[in-house]
C-alpha cells in the first residue's frame, strides 16, 4: 500500500502502455525508440485474448479480394452502426498490417507456393483470413511480437503490474496507481495508453481469459472519459461445452470448412437459416441458444467434412477436445454459446484520443466505431494492429507535459467479478428483456457504490451494458431484446455514455422512471452520492 497520502513528484515523461496484449505491444513497437513502460497484470504471452486467437487475422490481400469488399463485409455485419470513414481506413489498412506483423517475424502459413493461405469465415465474402500454424494465429503473433519488444532496449515491460487507478488534474492524466505482489505505487505520468482488452470475464460463460473483465474501462470512466456502444457485446455460438471457466473457442474456421450444426437426434438446425452455419455469429448464437432453451443439446459435427484432417487444421480445438475426452474425428462436439468479444469501448477518435487529455485506447478496450453492432470475424486482430499504430503515430508528436503534482486515492483493491456473472449473464446474454436488465440495475448499482470493494468496478462496466441494453429498445447486431425483436431506423445511432449519466439513467431506471429529464434536485444528488463515491 502507498505509505503517503500525498506523494509529490515530478510528472515523468514515460508515456505509460497498460496491456500486453496485441494492441499493447504494437504501440509499444511502434513508438520505438521513444522509451515507454509497458505494463501487464499476466506475464506477457499469457492470459491475454491476444494469444488465444485462433481463426485469423482478417486483411484483403488474396487475388480475388480488395479492401472495398472487405469494407462491405465488415458494413453489413454491423449492421448499421459502424464508423464507414474508421471501417474503411481499417479494411485499407489490411494488407499494409500483414506486412508489418510479417516484419515483427510473424510465421504465417503458406501454401505450396509460397504465398499466405487464406481461410473462410462467416460472413466475409471471400478468403481473407491469414492465420498461423492453423488455430494458433494469436500464440504466434504474439511470439514473434513479444521478442521483438524484448530486443527493443526503449521498451521497459513491467509483467505482474496492474493499474489500479488514473489519476487526472484538470482533465489530463497526471498519473497512474498501479499494485504489484510487493504493494502498490503511484507512477507520475502525463501519457497514457489503455490497451486492456474485453469483458467476457464478466460473464459466466465466456471464451475470454478470466482477467479479461474490463478494467481498461472501469479505469477510463472514473477518470471521465466517455464510454460507447456498451451493450454490445458478441457471442461466440461455438464454445466448447464443459464445466471449465472460460471455456475453449471452436473457431469458426470449423464451421468455416464445412462443419455441420446439429442436435443430439443428429438433425441440423441451420438449414433454413440464410447462410445456414455461416450466417453472421449473432444469428448462429441465437439459433444455438434457443435449440439449447428447448432442452437439446447442440454439436459442431466436423466428422464427415474435415474428419481425420482435423488435428493438423485445428491442433489447438483438438487438443482442447482431447483434454474433454472427446475425438472430433468419431465424435460431434459439444457446443454452447459464451460471450467473446465487445464491440463497445471506451470513446476514442479518429487518432485514439479518448476524452481526456493524454488518455489513448486502442484494441478491443477502443470503442473506435469499425465493428457497429457486430464484429465482423478476424476483424478485431486487424483493428488492434492499426489501431495502435494510429495512437502511437499520435502520442509520438506530444510531449511529456508539465510537472504537476500527484495525489494518491489510496483505492486499490483487485477487482473481482464474481459476484457480477451471474447478475450479467441472466440480463445481457445472448436473448434479453426489459425486466431482466431492470433487476440487473438495480441489483448491481448498489454493488457499484460501494466504494473500495472488489466488486465495484466490475459492477461499474456490467452496469453500464445493463443500462446501454435497457434503453436500446430494439434488436441489432449482437444486441437482441425478445421485447423489441426488430431494428427500428429511428434508434440507429451509437450511444455515448459517461459515468455520471449511467448513474444517472440507473438511478432512474431503479426508481421505476425511464424519463430521462434531469430533475436538478436528482442530478445533484447522483453528483453527491458519486462525490463520496469517489472519495
Ligand atoms: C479464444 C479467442 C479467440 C479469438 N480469435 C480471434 C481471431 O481469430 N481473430 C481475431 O481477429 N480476433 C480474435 N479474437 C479476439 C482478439 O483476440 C482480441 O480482440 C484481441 O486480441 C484483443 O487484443 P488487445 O491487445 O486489445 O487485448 P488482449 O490481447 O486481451 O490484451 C489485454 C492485456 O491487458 C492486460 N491488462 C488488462 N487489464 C490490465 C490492468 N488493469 N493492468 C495491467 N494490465 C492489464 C492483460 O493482462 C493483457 O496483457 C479472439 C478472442 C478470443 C478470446
Amino acid at each position: 500500500m502507498l505509505s503517503e497520502p500525498l506523494v509529490r513528484r515530478d510528472v515523468g515523461r514515460v508515456p505509460i502502455i497498460v496491456g500486453g496484449g496485441v494492441a499493447g505491444l504494437m504501440t509499444a513497437l511502434r513508438l520505438a525508440p521513444m522509451p515507454v513502460m509497458v505494463l501487464t497484470k499476466a506475464p506477457l504471452q499469457s492470459e491475454a485474448s491476444s494469444v488465444w486467437a485462433q481463426g485469423g487475422i482478417a486483411a484483403a490481400v488474396g487475388p480475388d479480394d480488395n479492401p472495398a469488399l472487405h469494407l462491405a463485409d465488415t458494413l453489413a455485419a454491423g449492421a448499421g452502426l459502424c464508423d464507414v470513414d474508421v471501417a474503411r481506413r481499417i479494411t485499407m489498412a489490411g494488407p499494409a498490417a500483414i506486412e508489418a506483423l510479417l516484419g515483427y517475424g510473424v510465421r504465417f502459413d503458406r501454401g505450396a507456393g509460397g504465398s499466405l493461405q487464406l481461410g473462410m469465415e462467416a460472413a466475409h465474402s471471400r478468403r481473407r483470413i491469414v492465420h498461423a500454424t492453423g488455430d494458433g494465429t494469436g500464440k504466434e503473433i504474439m511470439r514473434a511480437l513479444a521478442k521483438a519488444v524484448r530486443a527493443t532496449p526503449s521498451i521497459t515491460v513491467l509483467e505482474g503490474f496492474e493499474a489500479r487507478r488514473l489519476l487526472t488534474a484538470d482533465s489530463a492524466i497526471i498519473g497512474v496507481l498501479m499494485a504489484s505482489h510487493s504493494g502498490t505505487v503511484l507512477v507520475p505520468t502525463s501519457r497514457v495508453v489503455l490497451a486492456t482488452g474485453g469483458v467476457g470475464g464478466l460473464f459466466q460463460h465466456t471464451t475470454n481469459p478470466r482477467g479479461s473483465v474490463g478494467q481498461g474501462l472501469a479505469l477510463a470512466a472514473r477518470a471521465g472519459a466517455a464510454l460507447v456502444d456498451m451493450e454490445f457485446v458478441q457471442f461466440h455460438p461455438t464454445a466448447l461445452s464443459t464445466r471449465g471457466h472460460p471455456l475453449t473457442l471452436v473457431t469458426e474456421a470449423v464451421r468455416g470448412e464445412g462443419a455441420a450444426l446439429i442436435d443430439e437426434t443428429g438433425a441440423r438446425f441451420m438449414d433454413d437459416i440464410p447462410g445456414k452455419e455461416l450466417a453472421p455469429r449473432d444469428v448462429v448464437a441465437r439459433a444455438v441458444w434457443r435449440r439449447l432453451s428447448e432442452g437439446h443439446r447442440v454439436y459442431l459435427d466436423a466428422r464427415a467434412a474435415i474428419g481425420g484432417e482435423f488435428s493438423r487444421h485445428f491442433p489447438v480445438v483438438a487438443a482442447a477436445c482431447a483434454a474433454a475426452g472427446i475425438d472430433p474425428v468419431t465424435q460431434p462436439i459439444p457446443v454452447t454459446p459464451a460471450a467473446h468479444y465487445h464491440m463497445g469501448g471506451i470513446a476514442v477518435d479518429s487518432r485514439g484520443r479518448t476524452a481526456i487529455s493524454g488518455l489513448w485506447a486502442c484494441g478491443e478496450v477502443a470503442g473506435t466505431g469499425l465493428h457497429g453492432a457486430n464484429r465482423l470475424a478476424s476483424n478485431s486482430l486487424l483493428e488492434a494492429v492499426v489501431s495502435a499504430g494510429w495512437v502511437a503515430d499520435d502520442l509520438a508528436g506530444t510531449s511529456g507535459g508539465r510537472n504537476r503534482p500527484v495525489a494518491a486515492t489510496g483505492d486499490s483493491t483487485v477487482a473481482d467479478p464474481e459476484l457480477v456473472r451471474p447478475i450479467l449473464s441472466r440480463a445481457a446474454g445472448v436473448l434479453r428483456e426489459h425486466d431482466d436488465l431492470a433487476a440487473a440495475v438495480t441489483t448491481l448499482l448498489p454493488l457499484v457504490l460501494s466504494a473500495g470493494s472488489a466488486t465495484a468496478d466490475p459492477a461499474l462496466v456490467g452496469l453500464c451494458i445493463v443500462v446501454a441494453a435497457l434503453l436500446r429498445q430494439e434488436s441489432r447486431g449482437g444486441h437482441y431484446r425478445t421485447d423489441f425483436p426488430q431494428s427500428v431506423e429511428a434508434h440507429c445511432n451509437r450511444r455515448i455514455m459517461t459515468l455520471d449519466s449511467v448513474l444517472y439513467a440507473a438511478d432512474a431506471i431503479r426508481a421505476g422512471s425511464h424519463h430521462h429529464a434531469a430533475s436538478e434536485a436528482k442530478q445533484k444528488h447522483v453528483a453527491r452520492r458519486e462525490q463520496d463515491w469517489r472519495g
